[in-house]
C-alpha cells in the first residue's frame, strides 16, 4: 500500500491583531501588536505530516493576491508537493481576521476567499496524483459538494478516506460521507453531527455509536486533554492524552490528525496512530501558534526523549 498522503483542503492566512478592546462602530483605535501566520485546516494538516517526513501532496486554491504565492513557498518549505495548489485568477486568499484581547479572549472571523472555488474537477485534475495515494485528507473549509466528490472518488479507486468534519456544519449529509475510512470529529463536530451530549467520554461514545450505527467505520472522536477515542464496529479504544503544560491549543487537532495520518500510511495500526497524534498534538500545544509550533522529525524525537 501506497504512503503517500493526499490532502485536498484549505489555506488561510492568520492576521491577528492583538488589541486593548475592539473598537466601537465608527471608532479607530490604535493597536499594541499585529503577527500574520500560514494556518487552514488542509495547509496545517498537510504540514504537521510533512515535518514528520510524510510524503504530501495538497490539492488547494489561492487567490491571486500577495497571500497566494507566499502560502505556496510556504507549503513546499514544509516538504509539500504543491503541484496542485494554484491560484484562482480574481480571487482573494482566505484570510482569517482575529482579534487577541490581553485576556486572551479571541474574536476570529473565516473568509474562506479561494477556497471556496476548490471544485470537483479540480479535483478530477488532480486525480492521477491523488490515485497514488495511500490515504486523503478532508476536511470542511472548501465546498461541501467538493468533500462529497473526493470520498465518492476514492471510494471507486479502493484509496482510504479520513474526514475531519470540520469546522462544524449542521447540514453534512451522513448518507454521503459513509465511504470515508475514517471520521474524526473533536467534541463539539460530533454534537452538532449528531445532535447528541459529547461532554463526557462515555457520551461521546455513545455519539459516535449512533454514526457507526449509520454505517461510518470508523469515529475517532479527540477529546482534548482527555485524549481521543476509536469507535468502530468491535470494541472502543481509549488512548490518553499526553500530559502537558498548554500555550496554545489552536491547531491541536489538525496536529493530531497530520501525525496520525503520516503514522497510519506506514504502519496502518490505528491505536499507535492515535498515540502518535496525541504525543505529536501536545508537543505542538506547548508552543504559541499552529503551524509555526509544529515540531519536524529532529524537534519532535527531541520531545520523545
Ligand atoms: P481540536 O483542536 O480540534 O479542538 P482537541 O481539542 O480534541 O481538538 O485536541 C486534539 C488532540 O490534541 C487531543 O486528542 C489530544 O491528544 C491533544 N490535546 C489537546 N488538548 C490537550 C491538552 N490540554 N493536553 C494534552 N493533549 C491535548
Amino acid at each position: 500500500m501506497s504512503t503517500r498522503i493526499g490532502v485536498v483542503g484549505s489555506n488561510m492566512v492568520d492576521l491577528v491583531t492583538y488589541i486593548d478592546r475592539m473598537p466601537e462602530a465608527g471608532e479607530t483605535l490604535a493597536a499594541p501588536a499585529f503577527s500574520m501566520g500560514h494556518g487552514g485546516k488542509g495547509a496545517n494538516q498537510a504540514t504537521a505530516a510533512a515535518r514528520l517526513g510524510g510524503d504530501v501532496m495538497l490539492v488547494s486554491r489561492v487567490g491571486d493576491d500577495m497571500f497566494g504565492e507566499g502560502t505556496i513557498r510556504n507549503l513546499a518549505r514544509s516538504g509539500i508537493d504543491v503541484t496542485h495548489v494554484r491560484a484562482v485568477p480574481g480571487a482573494q486568499s482566505g484570510v482569517a481576521p482575529i482579534f487577541v484581547e490581553a485576556s486572551g479572549e479571541n474574536r476570529i472571523l473565516i473568509v474562506k476567499g479561494a477556497n471556496d472555488r476548490l471544485l470537483p474537477e479540480d479535483v478530477d485534475a488532480a486525480a492521477p496524483e491523488l490515485s497514488r495515494c495511500g490515504v486523503i485528507l478532508l476536511q470542511l473549509e472548501v465546498p461541501l459538494e467538493t468533500v462529497y466528490h473526493t470520498i465518492a472518488w476514492a471510494a471507486r479507486q479502493g484509496i482510504e478516506v479520513l474526514l475531519n468534519p470540520a469546522p462544524a456544519v449542521s447540514g453534512l449529509d451522513v448518507e454521503r460521507i459513509v465511504d470515508a475510512t475514517f471520521l474524526m470529529p473533536n467534541q463539539t463536530e460530533l454534537a452538532i453531527l449528531t445532535g447528541l451530549p459529547t461532554g463526557s467520554r462515555s457520551e461521546a461514545e455513545v455519539a459516535a455509536r449512533s454514526l457507526v450505527a449509520r454505517g461510518v467505520r470508523n469515529v475517532v472522536v479527540t477529546l482534548g486533554a482527555a485524549g481521543a477515542l476509536l469507535v468502530g464496529r468491535e470494541e472502543a479504544v481509549h488512548v490518553p492524552a499526553v500530559p502537558v503544560k498548554p500555550v496554545d491549543t489552536s491547531g491541536a487537532g489538525d496536529a493530531f490528525i497530520g501525525a496520525f495520518a503520516q503514522h497510519y500510511v506506514v504502519s496502518r495500526d490505528v491505536p499507535a496512530a492515535m498515540g502518535w497524534g496525541a504525543r505529536y498534538a501536545a508537543d505542538s500545544i506547548t508552543r504559541p501558534g499552529t503551524q509555526k509550533a509544529f515540531a519536524d522529525e529532529a524537534g519532535f524525537r527531541t520531545f520523545l526523549a
